[in-house]
């Protein structure tokens, strides 16, 4: 799972502060005991598949480090095991996806704010960040600034933060978010970074700053973040237009407001109650910033599953999890390994062990089905994003993506929550899969979230592919532990830390397994029916990400 942008996460995480902070119970409840799924085969097989991805030697599977090429290796093993077919490039389980690597430097990074004829230096880590640059090694930007509140331009919602405001040659000063009025999923669209960097760019501006609230720092520290800085960032694509983008910590912001109209505080709350404004700042800005960029080749692990039907076959279920997590890090209590045991090896191995199901069953679904373990998810959906602008088979014939990312099983459920369902025809397809396994299915509890916005799926949804993204449940099967508080005490504790391990936490591999049950049974149900998935008329993601023609 991707890191949210500003405040999406924070709903979440202040839920979370008013909850006693208790580590999810250790599995098996009496010690000695073997696991409930201890018989279940599916569940073993799940069991190995994590404990084998989140280990140790793995390092963390960063994209572009050698821990991703084992566990990628891993991966083409597995599904040559479970007799499916290469679907990479050149006749192998490998798709290359070309990348930018790029790895800022402390030198030659600067924040000056310039007015009133005195200039104040913001200090590196501890109040800015410069962003990674991917056009050039070293950039320097100083000019005029303009705050102009969360840059959202909404012409359907009748809201535009850049109206009147003249952003040529300045660097544009904004905070993070969308105005808390919007519906989810427009909330989720206009709350990404890359289209606040898109929109000040088309207007002129050629740098940028994000200022962290005290709302984004509540629950997601900045030290905390700040402590990985030297770690890379990788794109496929960047916004030549601005030289420099940088962020500041909530803590540093009254500096960047000093002297202008409103205070930092003011423009925190302006922002809570959707009510911000944008303006000229006094003086003038000088950003720097200094980066190590390097071409690197990272790999989708791509395999299929022939349908049976020679006048569908043409036509590709994808099935997605993405194999990559954050590395080694900043230690944590002497740990700097980040397993990722939850995010993502769960996926991958529920993926995996939907695929065995798939692969042994007699009657194949018409369609075929390709799996893709995909790179760079962590760094911005960029495996994906590449595998869905450039599949290893024609574009147009992708009609469907079930993505699994993340999914919380700490406490056993009785349900499954399926994202982004109510987008498109997928829905009914669903509720009925989900009556052939006998799991309920429960809406999603967080929708503040946007997940559906934060995973691979997004990628294909970008590509006009109708997508259902499938986490784990809600309904405690076991009344003495509350699956909610456990996903909560993941998020605030384990969520992109070495502690999200497959050693100490409780994953609850019977549910993963009647996960991967679902998972097949939606393959089948999608790969068998008359028509492809469609986009519900009038929705957002549809008309927004116009659908390949069929
Ligand atoms: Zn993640």
């Amino acid at each position: 799972m991707r890191r949210a942008t500003a405040v999406l996460v924070m709903t979440l995480l202040s839920l979370a502060a008013c909850q006693r902070e208790v580590a999810p119970a250790a599995e098996p409840a009496k010690p000695g005991a073997p696991a409930p799924w201890a018989s279940d085969p599916a569940a073993r097989r799940i069991e190995a598949d994590v404990r084998k991805l989140a280990d140790d030697g793995m390092q963390g599977r960063e994209t572009g480090t050698r821990g991703y090429e084992l566990a990628s290796a891993y991966v083409a093993k597995r599904y040559a095991e479970i007799g499916l077919q290469p679907a990479g490039d050149d006749g192998t389980f490998f798709q290359r996806v070309p990348l930018l690597k790029a790895t800022r430097e402390r030198d030659g990074a600067r924040f000056a704010v310039t007015r009133n004829g005195r200039t104040i230096e913001l200090r590196f880590q501890d109040q800015f960040l410069p962003l990674q640059d991917f056009n050039a090694g070293s950039a320097t930007v100083a000019a005029p600034a303009v705050f102009v509140g969360q840059a959202v331009h909404a012409p359907g919602l009748k809201h535009d933060d850049l109206a009147g405001l003249d952003l040529r040659g300045r660097i544009a000063v904004m905070f993070g978010g969308a105005p808390t009025r919007f519906d989810d999923d427009r909330r989720a669209f206009y709350a990404s970074n890359a289209e606040k960097l898109r929109a000040v760019a088309a207007r002129g501006a050629i740098g940028a700053v994000f200022v962290s609230t005290a709302a984004d720092e509540a629950g997601a520290p900045w030290a905390r973040s700040a402590a990985n800085w030297g770690r890379p960032a990788m794109r496929l694509r960047t916004f030549p237009q601005l030289r420099v983008v940088a962020s500041v910590s909530a803590a540093a912001a009254d500096l960047v407001f000093a002297d202008s109209p409103r205070s930092a505080a003011q423009l925190f709350d302006a922002a809570r109650d959707g009510t911000l404004k944008g303006f000229a700042l006094p003086g003038t800005i000088t950003l720097a910033g200094r980066t190590k960029i390097e071409p690197i080749e990272s790999r989708n692990v791509v395999a299929k599953l022939p349908g049976s039907d020679a006048a569908r076959a043409g036509e590709h279920v994808v099935y997605s999890a993405h194999l990559d997590h954050v590395g080694i890090g900043a230690p944590v209590k002497g740990d700097a390994i980040y397993n990722g045991a939850l995010d993502n090896a769960l996926g991958v191995a529920i993926m995996l062990e939907a695929a065995h199901e798939l692969a042994g069953a007699t009657d194949k679904p018409k369609r075929s089905l390709l799996f893709v373990a995909a790179t760079g998810e962590e760094e911005g959906l960029l495996g994906s994003e590449w595998f869905a602008t450039h599949p290893t088979v024609p574009r147009e014939s992708l009609v469907a993506n079930l993505n699994m990312d993340m999914p919380v099983l700490m406490a056993p459920t009785t349900d499954v929550v399926p994202i982004g369902v109510e987008h498109s025809t997928l829905k009914a397809t669903l509720d009925t899969a989900a009556k052939d396994i006998g799991v309920k299915l429960s809406p999603d509890p967080f929708p503040e979230e946007s997940v559906f916005v934060r995973s691979d799926q997004y990628a294909f949804i970008r590509a006009g592919v109708p997508a259902v993204y499938l986490t784990g449940g809600i309904v405690p099967s076991d009344k003495t532990r509350d699956p909610k508080i456990a996903l909560r005490y993941f998020m605030r504790n384990c969520y992109h830390q070495p502690c999200d391990d497959a050693t100490t936490q409780p994953i609850q591999y019977g549910d993963a397994a009647r996960l991967a049950r679902l998972n097949a049974r939606i393959g089948v149900l999608v790969g068998d029916a008359a028509q492809r998935p469609a986009w519900n008329k009038d929705d957002f993601f549809g008309a927004q990400f116009a659908a390949p023609a069929p």
